[in-house]
């Protein structure tokens, strides 16, 4: 029997494990969260249940199906709680998959060692906000964050808040923070109205296949006008100002380039912020297992969802930022080839379908909202661009300029950036895109990521100390180094600290 693990149980994870069961696999699927759902179907804490968890959600009778049928399915394990830190290849295949298992911070993590014949990667992404002066003062928030307070916690960020950045997003997440009690003083999209109209009014026939979609968007709209919010177009926010925490923010039209224009600035008294520019995969996992990656920074994957490396299947925002529907139809092909189906098995028919229909509605979402290149005219020197490592735009171009912009890495090791408690998480595409202006126009394109780390998740040395002390785990990853394939079948090994 085939053995399919499967990294990360959002929507795509969770739609990749169904299929590859279906297709007669053995299946784990894991997540580090404590619960299933990923980013987009969350949960409050087990000490304060939701009487109604389906609130602020959508698909959610979707979750619970996918969740019970794989639960319910003795061919299937599902690890909470469940860290991949590292995975090894061995002869240009993704050899052993190093798994943290227990409290994330915790001294006594179970460390399993997984040598799945197939694996799924589907782990989603980060939100992304553009820095601008003032947003690391306390009271700002990212778009992502504000959306999870308000769907985990059911906790809005402040009473008087502000809504800024581009993209679909920021109506659910208005929607959101307005049910959880907040006065949401407008939405602002840095997109202009032509940039808009290029994006979405072409072809529109085919947004008729996604009609689901224009039912979400009807939800939110009614939301705005019930809860009278002004959502504004060619604005961004390009200050925040305040002592101890936010107090004000000023906004300004920007061109087509985002760039502001002079003399349109106005200052709005808020309590909160919450800001975001769209989402970066998290790349760490693939590009450890060895995966290529396309030309925007997304895992490249062909037809069947296989990525370069032999057996390395991904699935959802890792390979192209789309939403939910796309992640769940990129799942059921990912999962059922990983489980030795092919792509063109009339059982993937309406998969295929659908991943169609999304990708071109995730293309409409990139040509009219994706960052464009005026936005770091708001910056200033003293604009903190890494706030793990407090590095500001200033120290970046003056080091920059001083080591003849000879590309990330060197900037990484001399200023810091990207190299804080965080890994990049936050500033990593921003410090790459800032450090790729800042090179001349002839130099190629730096081949470094800030997704490119060893290990890909904070570890207790003791931990590395234990394994390294494990003749099993040095024999294994010895065999690994030396090119050994990987044993057939399932071969968990466990070591506890
Ligand atoms: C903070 C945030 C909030 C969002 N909220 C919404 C929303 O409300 N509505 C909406 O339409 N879209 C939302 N999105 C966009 C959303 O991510 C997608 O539309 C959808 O969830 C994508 O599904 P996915 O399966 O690709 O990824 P995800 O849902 O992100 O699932 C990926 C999973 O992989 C796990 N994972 C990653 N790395 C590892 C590892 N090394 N080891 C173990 N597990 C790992 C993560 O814990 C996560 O659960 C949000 C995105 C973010 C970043």
């Amino acid at each position: 029997m085939t053995n399919v693990l499967v990294i990360g149980a959002g929507p795509a994870g969770l739609a990749a494990a169904r299929s590859a069961l279906l297709q007669g696999a053995s299946v784990t699927i894991l997540d580090s969260s404590d619960e299933i759902g990923g980013q987009y179907w969350r949960h409050l804490p087990p000490s304060r249940p939701a009487e109604r968890e389906s609130l602020l959600h959508h698909g959610w009778a979707r979750f619970v199906q996918l969740r019970a049928e794989l639960e319910g399915d003795g061919g299937c394990r599902v690890l909470t709680n469940a860290q991949v830190w590292a995975i090894e290849t061995a002869d240009g295949t993704p050899g052993i998959v190093h798994v943290a298992v227990g409290e994330p911070d915790g001294v006594d993590r179970e460390q399993l060692e997984l040598r799945p014949d197939g694996i799924v990667l589907a782990t989603g992404a980060y939100d992304r906000t553009l820095p601008f002066p003032g947003w690391d003062l306390p009271g700002v928030f990212t778009a992502g964050a504000a959306q999870a307070l308000a769907k985990g916690e059911r906790m809005s960020i402040g009473q008087r808040v502000v809504v800024a950045g581009a993209g679909p997003f920021l109506l659910p997440v208005a929607a959101s923070l307005a049910q959880t009690g907040s006065t949401v003083l407008g939405v602002f999209e840095a997109s202009t109205p032509a940039r808009l109209a290029a994006g979405w009014l072409p072809k529109p026939w085919e947004l008729v296949r996604a009609a689901k979609k224009g039912g979400e968007l009807a939800g939110y709209i009614s939301n705005h006008v019930r809860n009278r919010i002004p959502y504004h177009i060619g604005k961004a926010v390009i200050r925040a100002n305040g002592n101890d925490r936010v107090e004000s923010v000023v906004i300004a039209s920007v061109d087509a380039h985002w760039a502001p224009i002079a003399g349109t600035e106005k200052t709005v008294e808020v309590d909160a912020v919450c800001v975001g520019h769209g989402f970066t995969p998290r790349l760490e996992l693939a590009i450890a297992a060895g995966c290529e990656l396309d030309a925007n920074k997304f895992v490249l994957v062909d037809e069947s969802q296989l990525t370069t490396v032999l057996g390395a299947y991904a699935a959802g925002e890792v390979t192209g930022i789309g939403g939910v529907d796309l992640a769940l139809a990129e799942g059921e092909i990912a999962g059922h080839c990983a489980a030795g189906g092919s792509v063109s098995d009339p059982a993937l028919r309406s998969a295929v379908r659908r991943r169609t229909t999304y990708r071109s509605f995730a293309a409409r979402i990139e040509s009219a909202h994706a960052v464009r290149t005026g936005w770091p005219s708001w910056l200033t020197d003293e604009t903190v661009i890494c706030r793990c490592e407090e590095v500001t735009y200033g120290e970046l171009c003056s080091t920059a300029e001083a080591t003849d912009n000879s590309g990330l890495r060197s900037l990484k090791l001399s200023t810091r950036v990207g190299l804080g408690i965080c890994q990049a998480r936050v500033c990593g595409r921003t410090a790459e895109e800032l450090i790729a202006r800042l090179a001349p126009p002839e130099r190629p394109q730096d081949p470094f990521t800030t997704g490119r780390r060893p290990i890909a998740s904070p570890m207790r040395l003791s931990e590395l100390a234990t394994l390294a002390s494990t003749s099993t785990s040095a024999a294994a990853a010895g065999a690994a180094a030396a090119g050994a394939a990987p044993a057939a079948g399932a071969d968990f090994r466990h070591h506890s600290n």
